[in-house]
Order: C-alpha cells, then structure tokens, then sequence
C-alpha cells in the first residue's frame, strides 16, 4: 500500500527519531537548516532514493504509510496520507499537545 508524509519542516527540531523509526528509509535529514536554525526531517525526494534491485525509487524504499514516524515525533507535525483505491485519505495528524495525534478520515 503507498504512503505519503508531510513534515512542518518549519517545526522539525531535527532530533532524527523518524528517520530511525522508519521501516522504508523514507526519510531523511536536510542538509539545509530551517528558520530556527534545526536541519529538518524530509521525505527521501524520488532521485535520492537508493537504486535496489536495480530499479531506481525501488519499492522497498516506499513509504506505507504506516504511521511509525507521525506517532513517535515529538513535535506531532507529520501528517501521513494511505492510498486507498481511489483516494489518499489523511491517517495521522498533528494534534495539540495533550491530544491525540492519530485520527482517521473518512471521505
Ligand atoms: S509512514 Fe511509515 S513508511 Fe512512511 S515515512 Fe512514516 S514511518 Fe516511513
Ligand atoms: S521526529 Fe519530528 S521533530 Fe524529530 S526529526 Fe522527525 S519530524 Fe523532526
């Protein structure tokens, strides 16, 4: 199943724990800074990803959207979407802190 993330790279502090928590690799930490001087978390933009199986962007490499790195951010600012047949439905939002971080959306 195809996943997509956002990350508020604007809020990342950079502390790496998605891109460690990721099953895919599909995530990576910038080389440029953000306004607050962090170097923010971002998804593996397709022409990075390691060419396996000699296929570039191989699937293995695909974010799920499993949810893994939107649940253990500390700052809750990865929003996952999760292919669906027909429509990519958001699984995993950033909430206040306090709140639940996990909604599902049904359209
Ligand atoms: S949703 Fe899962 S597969 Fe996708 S980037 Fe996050 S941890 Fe990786
Ligand atoms: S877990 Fe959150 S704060 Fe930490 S690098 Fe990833 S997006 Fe940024």
């Amino acid at each position: 199943m195809a996943g997509k993330i956002i990350i508020d790279t604007e809020r990342c502090k950079g502390c790496g724990l998605c891109v460690v928590v990721c099953p895919k690799s599909s995530i990576v930490i910038s080389k440029k800074s953000n306004k607050n001087g962090y170097f923010p978390a971002q998804p593996v933009p397709a022409d990075r990803r390691p060419v396996e199986s000699g296929v570039e962007g191989a699937a293995d490499t695909d974010c799920t959207g499993c949810c893994l790195c939107a649940i253990i951010c500390p700052e809750a600012i990865i929003e996952v979407y999760r292919d669906q047949p027909n429509k990519i439905d958001i699984v995993a939002k950033p909430g206040k802190k306090g709140k639940p971080r996990l909604v599902e959306e049904k359209t």
